[in-house]
């Protein structure tokens, strides 16, 4: 069983998502979308993270 990238519960297989990364080859494995998108949206909010945007 795999484990979700997010929650970190295992789930079976067939109800989940897998997503690859193909620019960087990593493979995340999520039990639902929901998992998906939050696990996505945080991804995204490190990257535009910027500690040197302050006026
Ligand atoms: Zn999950």
């Amino acid at each position: 069983m795999p484990k979700c990238s997010y929650c970190k519960k295992n789930y079976e297989i067939h109800k989940g998502v897998s997503v690859v990364e193909s620019s960087k080859g990593n493979v995340y494995y999520y039990c639902s979308s929901k998992c998906r998108k939050n696990a996505e949206m945080k991804r995204k909010k490190k990257k535009w993270t910027n500690p040197g945007k302050e006026k």
